[in-house]
């Protein structure tokens, strides 16, 4: 029998306090030969996250004690766990809150109920990104003007000082950074920076681009008002003349 585990050294934590949709998760990823591992409370996956830092977290976002938003803020606010990508899972009433959840750094969003398909292409796009940014790029350093991004290390440098991006945000910076002074679309980015496919007209993923842009630019502070807005139309990056 031929052995298709593509993907058999990755590993994802679920954290989710329903044990139906815990199993689930747990059943469809197993099969696609990923390791799960399954918890049931944001102090357990942050216990299991120090322990062994795993490839990808689903993270839902209504859990007793700890909620998924307080998980996200402090992973993403610990340079140890700032770049673990996480795929938040929400209700489906809670449009508002899938945005919020992007600001507080989610890669992505799933609403329940979702597809096991949806959620295994979700899963592997995420992943994907990652590995993209990581492994393609061989060694590469971009450059714009007191900006640094390593990609091999995955670190990026503001006049020395290292910024705490998460993998979607450094994706981001990096498709303005390689595309330096032209104009992008948020059609554009959704398919360079989130792997996603004509995703022309759906409001809320175009919300997403601008979600992330507006996180990346405060990260960025001053730096960040070089990311223009081009009216009608998407982001571009401008280094201001006289700097080098
Ligand atoms: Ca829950």
């Amino acid at each position: 029998m031929q052995q298709s585990n593509t993907s058999a050294a990755q590993r994802i934590l679920v954290v989710e306090d329903e044990p139906d949709i815990a199993a689930l998760i747990a059943y469809q990823l197993t099969r696609e030969g990923f390791r799960v591992e399954t918890v049931e409370s944001g102090t357990d996956a942050l216990g299991s996250i120090y322990r062994s830092i795993p490839n990808l977290i689903i993270l839902d976002r209504m859990l007793p004690g700890l909620s998924g938003d307080e998980v996200i803020t402090r992973l993403r606010g610990d340079s140890e766990t700032s770049s673990i990508p996480v795929l938040m899972l929400t209700a489906k009433r809670e449009q508002e809150d899938r945005i919020e959840g992007f600001e507080l750094g989610a890669d992505d969003y799933l609403t329940k109920p979702f597809s096991p398909r949806e959620l295994v292409l979700r899963v592997k796009a995420v992943l994907r990104r990652v590995q993209d940014a990581g492994a393609a790029s061989g060694g590469r350093v971009l450059r714009a003007g007191p900006l640094r991004m390593d990609l091999a290390s995955h670190r990026v440098l503001l006049e020395g000082r290292e910024l705490i991006l998460t993998p979607t945000e450094f994706r981001l910076l990096q498709s303005l950074m390689e595309r330096l002074g032209r104009t992008q679309s948020r059609t554009q980015l959704l398919e360079r920076v989130w792997s996603y496919e004509s995703a022309i007209s759906d409001r809320i993923q175009t919300r997403t681009v601008d979600m992330h842009v507006r996180r990346l630019r405060s990260k960025l502070g001053r730096v960040g008002e070089w990311i223009e807005t081009v009216r009608g139309f998407g982001y571009r990056l401008m280094i201001p003349e006289g700097i080098e």
